[in-house]
């Protein structure tokens, strides 16, 4: 045990914070997470959590239309913004109890307020009772992200994601700036329930660094949805009128809207962290430079997640959290040290209708990587929609090095993406096969049989 007040200081209980204060305290450190917001950070307040939630929401009205080609018959029901807003913020606080619960089960102490590192051994934390100083043998940097302002015209009165969960009234005109995973899932989302939804991307692409194909076929799905998706455009002029904005675009189209997301990237937050007096000098992209095993250029400092950005998800923040403290604390009795990230075979879907599920490279990047690609692909219109008149598509595609024969890609567009590639995901991690894929059996009738059933 050290001779300071706690082995490890945590900054930020987000996804990365709370994982890595759980695990070390359940390793024996004594351990005092700060947060100045909700318990949780992005992921369980105005990331994953809410808007997967709101996804789901946004199902319903196009089910319910299918429905009608297996012989429901009547009107579809009425979608109440209201009760999805209460629903939500209710199930989101529940959460937040959930992981107090956490923290306090493992027994770390939690500090309510804004901290900043003071010296390489000691934080500040501004509570309500005033600033509490500590000292810790190990501070952890998980202060995550927050929307970047963009700069675009109309930037004053844009919403960021945060602000779409609570949006007053229900814009029936919404038009979307972007064309990473922000803009795609909430134009698909609000699309799904209801909005006259127009999507504006600079690109010639939607979702840079995906496979090419399988995002041009996600802009033919998301279109077929009734999403207005202008590529190549950008927004030249914005005014507002009362509730009402006028965009003009760059294609010469002017658009009306009652509420204009803009969703043009994040930034690590790192303002009043105090790593300048540090020496700690951020990275282009704002981001903190850490080496591989987490550590900025002070020892005693380490940092994670969306702050560090190797890949702002999840799981990624989560990963890195317990890879940390092992490192710093040693593992569970009886297991093994856990390895560095590979941050190569990351799975990752996009909660767009419908989704995008995929591990692995990209045919661009695979082609650039292997002399000899097999590529194979399926589409086709899944059995669901023989019946209910959808005219949705998948389209699956796997992508084989010919010399090893091994699997170096595998991607979806199709519904419940996620779910599906998830699975193949840890046969991707076992580096196998494509011959592997050939000996396993489908389970029939699934659109994921196809992914070991492509010739
Ligand atoms: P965060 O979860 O952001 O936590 C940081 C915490 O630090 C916050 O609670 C903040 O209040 C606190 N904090 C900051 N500064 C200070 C300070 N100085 N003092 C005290 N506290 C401080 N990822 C997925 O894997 N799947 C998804 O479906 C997905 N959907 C997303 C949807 C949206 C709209 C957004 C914005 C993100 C989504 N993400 C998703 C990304 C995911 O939410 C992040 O990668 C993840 O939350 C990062 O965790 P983190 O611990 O690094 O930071
Ligand atoms: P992304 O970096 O994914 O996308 C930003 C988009 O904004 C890009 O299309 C970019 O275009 C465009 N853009 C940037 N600057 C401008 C500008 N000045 N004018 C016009 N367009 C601009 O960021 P997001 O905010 O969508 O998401 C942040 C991260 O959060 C993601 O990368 C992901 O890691 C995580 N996330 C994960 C989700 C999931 O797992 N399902 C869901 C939501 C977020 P260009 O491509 O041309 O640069």
């Amino acid at each position: 045990m050290s001779n300071f007040d706690c082995d490890l200081f945590v900054i930020g209980a987000g996804s990365g914070g709370v994982r890595a204060g759980r695990m070390a305290a359940q390793r024996g450190a004594r351990v005092v997470v700060a947060e100045a917001g909700a318990l949780g950070g992005t992921c369980v307040n105005v990331g994953c959590i809410p808007k997967k939630l709101y996804s789901y929401a946004a199902y319903f009205g196009e089910w319910a239309e299918q429905s009608h080609g297996f012989g429901w018959v009547g009107e579809a029901p009425r979608f109440d913004w209201a009760v999805l807003k209460q629903r939500r913020a209710a199930e989101i606080k529940r959460l937040n109890g959930v992981y107090e619960g956490l923290l306090h089960g493992a027994g770390v102490q939690l500090l309510r307020g804004w901290a900043r590192v003071v010296d390489e051994h000691t934080v500040a934390v501004d509570c309500a009772g005033g600033e509490q100083r500590l000292t810790a043998q190990h501070i952890l940097l998980a202060t995550g992200g927050a929307p970047e302002k963009s700069g675009l015209p109309g930037d004053a009165w844009a919403k960021s994601s945060d602000d779409m969960f609570d949006l007053d009234p229900f814009p029936k005109r919404l038009v979307v700036v972007g064309g990473g995973y922000i803009a795609c899932e909430f134009a698909s989302i609000f699309r799904g329930l209801g909005a006259e939804v127009t999507l504006v991307h600079r690109g010639t692409h939607l979702l840079r660094g995906f496979d090419q194909e399988m995002a041009v076929f996600l802009t033919g799905e998301m279109r077929k949805k009734g999403v207005k998706v202008c590529l190549e455009t950008t927004v030249t002029e914005a005014e507002r009128q009362g509730g009402i904005q006028r965009l003009r675009l760059s294609n010469g189209q002017t658009l009306e809207a009652d509420a204009v997301l803009h969703a043009t990237g994040r930034r690590a937050r790192t303002e009043g962290l105090g790593l300048e007096a540090l020496g700690i000098a951020l990275n282009k992209d704002g981001t903190v430079p850490v080496d591989d095993r987490l550590q900025t250029r002070v020892p005693s400092i380490h940092a994670l997640g969306d702050l560090v950005g190797r890949k702002a998800l999840t799981p990624v923040a989560l990963a890195e959290a317990m890879y940390l403290v092992d490192r710093l604390f040693g593992p569970v009795a009886g297991k093994l040290v856990r390895q560095p990230i590979d941050y190569d075979l990351v799975p990752t879907a996009v909660f767009t209708h419908p989704n995008v599920g995929t591990v692995g490279l990209s045919e661009e990047a695979a082609r650039r990587a292997y002399p000899k690609l097999r590529v194979y692909r399926a589409e086709f219109k899944a059995l669901q929609h023989t019946l209910s008149e959808s005219t949705e598509r998948t389209l699956m595609k796997l992508l084989v090095d010919d010399a090893s024969d091994r699997v170096v890609g595998l991607h979806m567009v199709g519904h419940d993406a996620g779910e599906v590639v998830q699975g193949f995901a840890v046969a991707m991690q076992g580096g196998l096969t494509k011959a592997v894929f050939d000996r396993t059996l489908g389970i029939h009738p699934t659109g994921a049989e196809e992914f070991v059933t492509m010739r």
